[in-house]
């Protein structure tokens, strides 16, 4: 949006003074353009990277163990809203390629597994056993003032 807010105004500019200004103009937006996708770039980069030392020292005993746990806690839980999601939507993954599909579809639609019946919720609990539905109760009062 912002992009485009700022293209309309440099043709706003242009329009007084039309020529070698106009060239400027186009190259800036081109540059700037240019930057923005570069910027993209990096930015999958950084997320790649920053994904690639997750996986790499996420079982380290380091310092840095707590954070991972933090991480690895985030994944769990969207993992788990988007269980949620899927059960709102009456769907769910296919356990070979991933693909969403009907509750009630038999083989997969996109690679062709046998999906099989879906036995109660057996598949949006994991087997650490004891009742996790309920993960606010946690036994250990900690002091993390940070959250509240
Ligand atoms: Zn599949």
């Amino acid at each position: 949006m912002g992009f485009f807010d700022k293209l309309g105004d440099s043709i706003v500019s242009v329009s007084k003074d039309v020529g070698q200004k106009a060239k400027d103009v186009s190259g800036i937006t081109k540059l700037k353009l240019d930057i923005r996708m570069k910027q993209d770039y990096l930015k999958e980069q950084y997320a790649y990277l920053g994904k690639a030392y997750y996986e790499a020292h996420k079982n380290e005993d380091v310092s840095e163990k707590q954070r991972f746990e933090k991480i690895s806690e985030a994944l769990d839980e969207i993992n788990r809203m988007e269980l949620q999601i899927l059960e709102l939507k009456k769907a769910r993954k296919c356990p070979n390629c991933g693909t969403e599909v009907s509750d009630t579809a038999e083989f997969c639609s996109n690679c062709g597994a046998k999906l099989g019946v879906v036995v109660g919720e057996a598949k949006a609990q994991d087997s650490s056993g004891g009742e996790d539905s309920e993960s606010m109760e946690d036994e250990q009062p900690e002091e993390n003032s940070e959250y509240l």
